[in-house]
Parts: C-alpha cells; sequence; structure tokens
C-alpha cells in the first residue's frame, strides 16, 4: 500500500517528514515538483519504510518489499523455508550461494574483530530469552557451558556445505541480516531505475543518491538515553548509517537492564560504557556487523580499530555519559546541539 506523497498541486512546497523509526529519525524534505511514493511493511523482524522519488518510484516500491520477504525467508532463525533454521535444526546443510557468502562475510568479520562479531552467539541469545521473550538471567556455569561451543572457527564451510563441528551448535544472523538487507533493497529500487531513495530498516537507513534536489538525507541518530531526542544528524549520500545500541532491545530485572548484544568473551551483554554505535559506510552488511562488533569492543578498542580501518567505514561512538564521538572521516557531515570530540586519525 503506497502513500502519494506530493502530487502537481503541491508544486514549490517542500515537504518535511519526521519520521521516528525505533533508534533513528529520518529529517527530509522533497524538491520542487518530484514525485515520491512510499511504503511501510512488515518484514526481517522490523518495520521497513521504503521513500522513493521519480518516473519508476512505484514500481520500485513493490520491487523493494518482494526482495525483503525474499530475504526475510531465507534469512530469519524461525521461518519454514529459512536456509538457516534448516541448518541449526540438522547441524549440516547444503545452502545457496547467496547464504554462503553471507555466512562467509560473517566469518571474515568475526577474525577482523578478533571474535567481537560472533554469529555462533546464537544459543546463547536464545538462553538470554532475546528470541522468545522469555527473558531469563543465566548463572555463570550456564554460560561457561555454551561458550564451549561458541567461535566460527568451529563452522565448517567447504563449497556450498556448512556443518557445526559440536552437536549444540547453532548460527543467527541477526546482527547483519538487516544490513545486507538494505544493501539488496537499494539494488533492487536502483535496478528500476530509481536515483533518489531512503529506506529505513527498524531505524537503520540506507540512503540512495541524494534528496530529489540533489541535496544529502538528513538522518537523526537517537539519543540512547532519551528516546524521544536525537544526539546528532548526518547527512548522507549513497551512504548507509545503521546502530546498535543497548536501549534497542531489553528487559530488567531486580533493577539491572540486560540489552540482546552479547559479548562472546562472557556471555553477558556488553558493559563497557558505550551505549550507542553508529557506522557510516556505503555497504550495509558491512556497516550493520561492525556497528555490532564495535559496541561490544567498547570505545578504546573500537577507536583502535577505526584507525586500522579508516578506510573502510566512520563512525559515531555515544557513551553513558552522552558524550559524543565523531571519526574524522564524517566531521562535516555530523551535526549536533551538544558538544562533540573528534577522533583523528
Ligand atoms: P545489532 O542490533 O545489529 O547490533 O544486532 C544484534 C543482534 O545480533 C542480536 O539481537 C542477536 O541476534 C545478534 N548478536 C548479539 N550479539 C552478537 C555478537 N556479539 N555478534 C554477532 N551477533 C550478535
Ligand atoms: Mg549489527
Amino acid at each position: 500500500m503506497y502513500n502519494y506523497l506530493k502530487g502537481e498541486n503541491q508544486l514549490k512546497r517542500v515537504v518535511v517528514f519526521l519520521i521516528i523509526i525505533s533508534n533513528i529519525l529520518l529529517l527530509f524534505g522533497c524538491g520542487a515538483g518530484t514525485s515520491g511514493y512510499s511504503t511501510e511493511f512488515f518484514s526481517m523482524d522490523t518495520v521497513i519504510t521504503v521513500s522513493a522519488y521519480g518516473k519508476k518510484a512505484d514500481e520500485a516500491l513493490s520491487a523493494a518489499e518482494k526482495e525483503s520477504n525474499r530475504l526475510n525467508d531465507l534469512l530469519s532463525v524461525n521461518g519454514p523455508e529459512s536456509e538457516i533454521n534448516r541448518l541449526n535444526a540438522d547441524g549440516s546443510a547444503v545452502l545457496s550461494e547467496e547464504s554462503i557468502n553471507i555466512i562467509n562475510t560473517a566469518v571474515d568479520l568475526y577474525y577482523m574483530t578478533d571474535g567481537a562479531f560472533d554469529i555462533t552467539i546464537y544459543p546463547i541469545v536464545d538462553l538470554w530469552g532475546f528470541y522468545t521473550g522469555e527473558h531469563y538471567v543465566p548463572k555463570d556455569s550456564e554460560l561457561s557451558e555454551l561458550l564451549k561451543n561458541t567461535g566460527c572457527e568451529k563452522l565448517v564451510i567447504e563449497g556450498s556445505v556448512v556443518s557445526f563441528e559440536l552437536p549444540d551448535m547453532a548460527i543467527d544472523l541477526g546482527g547483519i541480516a538487516k544490513g545486507y538487507a538494505s544493501d539488496k533493497v537499494a539494488e533492487t529500487v536502483r535496478s528500476c531505475g530509481v536515483k533518489s531513495a531512503i529506506m529505513s530498516f527498524g531505524g537503520n537507513v540506507y540512503a540512495v543518491g541524494g534528496r530529489p534536489d540533489g541535496s544529502r538525507w538528513r538522518v537523526a541518530i537517537q539519543d540512547p538515553a532519551d528516546n524521544s531526542a536525537y544526539a546528532g544528524i548526518l547527512e548522507l549520500y549513497d551512504q548507509v548509517a545503521i546502530t546498535s545500541g543497548g536501549y534497542q532491545r531489553f528487559f530488567e530485572q531486580d533493577g539491572v537492564r540486560y540489552h540482546h548484544i552479547i559479548d562472546p568473551d562472557t556471555g553477558r551483554p556488553a558493559d563497557n560504557g558505550v551505549t550507542s554505535v553508529t557506522i557510516v559506510c556505503d555497504s550495509g552488511i558491512l556497516a550493520d556487523g561492525l556497528s555490532t562488533a564495535l559496541f561490544v569492543m567498547g570505545y578504546d578498542k573500537a577507536v583502535e580499530f577505526w584507525r586500522e580501518h579508516s578506510d573502510m567505514f566512520d563512525a559515531v561512538i555515544i557513551n553513558d555519559r552522552s558524550e559524543i564521538f565523531v571519526t574524522e572521516g564524517i566531521k562535516d557531515i555530523f551535526s549536533s546541539d551538544s558538544a562533540f570530540e573528534v577522533i583523528s586519525r
């Protein structure tokens, strides 16, 4: 179902849409005389919104929804059609080339981040109840048992066959699936001839080109300490901005907050003072994997990691004192009402 955003009779009026979705605000206006279409649907376990401009925009939106649903069926951990579900149930499976490529990227990220990003964390995230909603704080002994089964070196990938070295292993692509989907949906929208579009996957934003008038899309990063406020604005052009934050999914027990991003060293929610990491680059899958990984690493390691890979991505890091740090490569496209510190190379 598409909502027509702008018609001929609205020529010369700039429309500013304020969409608050999960963790990022999108602030955008479309240029005079450009027709735009927008759609919103539920897929990949989140609300997805796509707005596209230009002649083939309506066609692009239906293709975008179809592509999201295809990826949802392929990658979710509970869909009957899901290849990942089949692998987790059987411990070994022949997978499509697409799933193998995603798993290989996840394994590359595991080694690149020194294990901070680890798709074999699934049994631990499951024990905490983040999939079922039946939340539970595991005992140390339970976590140390489960940690024996994690680590990507225990995944065997031979051609199109993936198998687990240990019987109780399972994988979860939740840390990169939305980023991958944003890459594929952007590709779909572009292949329809659209040059200007903005999409949000539960707050993770992919900007195709710029706004219809050629200016950059304005995307706001949520303040992790206040879900009705934002910490700053990024101006994007052909870029993704993906945020990992402890405020996005959590439960509280006995006054303690437990969130969904697990430190693979401890099996517990990462607890290092960082409250949100936004990655900006031109690849959704990379941005998604790295946002999770840098959140786990904590500030010092994340900065060291960025200095080693500053040609690949940039980041906005916020901590529990509401301090904002922005890497040098995006200092000119980031603005905030608060003071922020630039991290130099
Ligand atoms: P994100 O919101 O992209 O940071 O991803 C968080 C999701 O990824 C969680 O809901 C889990 O499904 C999964 N996950 C949690 N911790 C990790 C980790 N250390 N490495 C990879 N995936 C993780
Ligand atoms: Mg992620």
